[in-house]
């Protein structure tokens, strides 16, 4: 039995080295708000940074470990070895100069199942795709210091997921998680979430390397949205029904999650929308102060002497 189909993308979530260099990278060179400040809530000695447009709207949103000194990962097979981001058609070659002007490692445009992709690689080595979104009506974070908001990021385009044998993702997708094939183009296969288009689409890529190495500046994991906690309910069911192994709907302070893995490995969470990132600060105050949950809070004075200090200003 189909249940409710997944909606889009919610985040994606990294791994990074030095947090400092990564609130520095993705504020003020990529021109995302941080809209949360908080602490991986399964090992609070570390931050947990996420970064969105000015809400903090599911499929806008791009997080962070930083684990400082994490070795570096390896990209392969079994892991998502890129995140897109959409940005209007008109500003790629902005974006092209601005990354040279900085000395941000890129690649020159290309086109790519039909898109034009600019490939860049943060700090850490994370894979990021600037794609050129045409009729993308989200306005992204207009209040960046650096990026001026005509060619401000608009959120999450796709993620591309590597794998030594495509069909058993593809049929996950396809089957119990209810995408449509949206196209092939040369060993990639792109798949739609509900209506599909920018921010609701995944790719999956035929990839005969070794099986990657998850650390530093690989994807911890990707989430797919559904609105409330009762279809996240239906999903948990039906995913155990097929027999997969699924945690029990953790707290997440700004949405609940379930996670499981996908055939080749790779780590897949659904996330609420609800309740979003203003439920511990005003929607003008996202980002500023280190904020932890009810369970956590306890602990502050000892959760905060453990993580280094951040600089934000933008
Ligand atoms: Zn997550």
């Amino acid at each position: 039995m189909a249940g409710p189909a997944p909606q889009g993308l919610h985040h994606v979530t990294a791994i990074a080295g030095d947090p400092q260099s990564n609130v520095d990278f993705y504020t003020r060179v990529l021109g995302l708000r941080l809209v949360k400040r908080t602490v991986n809530f399964d090992a609070p000695d570390t931050y947990h940074l996420y970064y969105g447009d000015a809400e903090g709207t599911p499929s806008s949103l791009l997080t962070f470990f930083p684990w400082r000194g994490v070795p570096a990962g390896r990209q392969g097979s079994g892991l998502t070895t890129a995140t897109a981001f959409g940005v209007p058609p008109e500003s790629l070659g902005w974006w092209q100069r601005r990354l040279a002007e900085l000395g941000v490692d890129h690649d020159d445009p290309r086109t790519r199942d039909g898109e034009e992709v600019l490939t860049l690689r943060d700090p850490d080595g994370l894979v990021i795709d600037l794609v050129a979104a045409p009729g993308d009506t989200r306005s992204g974070w207009d209040g960046a210091a650096h990026v001026p908001a005509e060619h401000a990021v608009r959120g999450l385009h796709a993620v591309t997921v590597s794998e030594s044998v495509p069909e058993r993702t593809v049929e996950l997708f396809t089957g119990l998680l209810g995408m449509t094939p949206a196209g092939e183009d040369g060993g990639r296969a792109r798949f739609a979430m509900g209506g599909g288009g920018t921010g609701a689409v995944v790719d999956v890529a035929a990839d005969r390397r070794a099986a990657g190495l998850q650390a530093g500046g690989t994807v911890h994991h990707i989430a797919f949205r559904v609105p409330d906690r009762a279809a996240q309910e239906v999903w948990r069911a039906e995913l155990v029904e097929a027999g997969l192994h699924v945690t029990e709907i953790l707290d997440r302070q700004y949405f609940t999650s379930i996670y499981f893995r996908e055939p080749g490995g790779v780590l897949l969470e659904i996330a609420t929308d609800e309740p979003g990132f203003a439920v511990d600060e005003p929607l003008l105050e996202l980002g500023r102060a280190l904020k932890l949950p009810p369970w956590l809070e306890p602990s502050r004075a000892e959760i905060e002497a453990s993580l280094p200090t951040l600089r934000v200003d933008a």
